[in-house]
């Protein structure tokens, strides 16, 4: 295998178990390696301290899969995949619902790998060069070890083309449905894995749905951001008077009106195609369970201010009309804004709207999206439950 050897001092990082390499911490590499190749990333006096795959495009040179003497093989991602599957399988968190993220990038030890499974349809992203020239691998190891009913590729992710790969996305076992159907804690939803967003479905927000459920009964619900109303059915099954969904794209409410139909809870709902900063300036708040989880507003850093800005906003609305008593759900999936940050915000909000409002509950993804403790970095959403006076 071809050897990267890192600046004196630059392999701490590694030998905690952090899996990126920086392009600045690289002291030398041999010639002949490639974008996309397997590398063995050694110190600077020749150890070696793990695996991984290299890219030059990338400010994260290499990205490791492996720690110590582990070569990557086919069998070593077998064996990964093997792992990620069998602490789903055995989680009592997971049992009551037939889809969930399998493997989780660095959160499973796989950077740039995400599979999903819808009741036994696999999706799955590649997300960097160097996965993408393992997936034949991965795939034959996905159907001999899960016999799925369908893999279907969603790579698509616009980050790819930082890579230097183009976005893809395509059926690449048997066929996947253009609609399925997810079970999840007694509620179905209809998935559609080719051209939803992310795989279809926004499986880390399965806790903060039975949140919901428990939260509703004799609530009026505003969700904000709904997307195809996930949290919308959750509310309505969990007895609600009236729930209320907002959001700017029509198919996505299109579908949150068939989950609705496919539940049985269409009683008092009501579907709203509107840009949500628009609709909070213009209408006012009769919910008393408000519900909001934006769209990641921080793709960056560099775009870290904006984005709080847009949260402050959002939260001032929301501080200055809803009525007396209300619960708020409020969620950030922006990796760059951390809890400390995103708290800091919505405290701005109510303290310039002049409200009493206090945490009664602060959340993270479920156990399928794993933060690795060696990878901050894998923590991204971030949830406060709200009770405003
Ligand atoms: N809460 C949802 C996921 C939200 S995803 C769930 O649990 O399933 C973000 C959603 O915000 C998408 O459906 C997208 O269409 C919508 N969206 C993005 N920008 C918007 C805006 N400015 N106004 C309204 N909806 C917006």
């Amino acid at each position: 295998m071809k050897n990267i050897y890192l600046k004196e001092k630059k392999e701490k990082s590694v030998r905690r178990r952090h899996p990126w390499i920086f392009s600045g911490a690289i002291q030398s590499r041999e010639h002949e390696i490639e974008d996309g190749d397997i590398v063995s990333v050694c110190s600077n006096d020749g150890d070696l301290l793990g695996c991984g795959y290299y890219n030059s495009k990338t400010r994260i040179s290499v990205r490791l899969l492996s720690f110590g003497d582990r070569v990557i093989s086919k069998d070593y991602l077998r064996q990964l995949i093997e792992a990620g599957v069998r602490k789903r399988k055995k989680s009592p968190l997971l049992k009551n619902t037939d889809s969930c993220r399998l493997i989780f990038s660095e959160g499973d030890l796989f950077p740039g790998l995400i599979i999903d499974t819808y009741g036994g349809h696999l999706v799955v992203q590649c997300l960097t060069l160097g996965i993408e020239r393992m997936k034949d691998s991965i795939v034959d190891i996905l159907a001999e070890l899960l016999r799925p009913e369908s893999i279907f590729e969603r790579s698509d992710h616009e980050g790819r083309r930082l890579e230097g790969i183009q976005p893809l996305r395509g059926q690449i076992l048997g066929t996947t449905p253009d609609e399925l159907i997810m079970r999840e804690n007694g509620m179905s939803f209809i998935v559609n894995v080719r051209e939803g967003q992310k795989t279809g479905f926004y499986l880390d927000q399965r806790d903060n749905r039975d949140l919901v459920k428990r939260l509703a009964a004799g609530r009026s619900v505003l969700n904000l951001f709904s997307y195809t109303g996930g949290f919308s059915v959750a509310a309505a099954m969990g007895g609600a008077n009236t729930v209320v969904s907002v959001d700017a794209s029509g198919e996505a409410l299109e579908t949150a009106r068939k989950n609705s139909v496919l539940n049985n809870s269409t009683s008092g709902t009501e579907f709203i195609k509107a840009d949500v900063f628009e609709y909070l300036r213009r209408e006012p708040i009769n919910g008393d369970l408000i519900i909001m989880d934006p769209p990641s507003l921080a793709k960056s850093r560099a775009s870290v201010q904006k984005a709080c800005r847009g949260y402050k906003e959002l939260h001032l609305q929301i501080a200055s009309k809803c009525p007396e008593n209300s619960l708020l759900l409020t969620s950030s999936c922006t990796r760059f804004i951390g809890m400390e940050l995103f708290q800091m915000v919505v405290f701005e909000a109510f303290s310039d709207a002049g409200r009493n409002a206090s945490i009664i509950g602060k959340y993270s993804q479920p156990c399928d999206h794993p933060t690795n403790i060696f990878c901050p970095e894998t923590e991204y959403l971030k949830s406060l439950l709200m009770q405003i006076e």
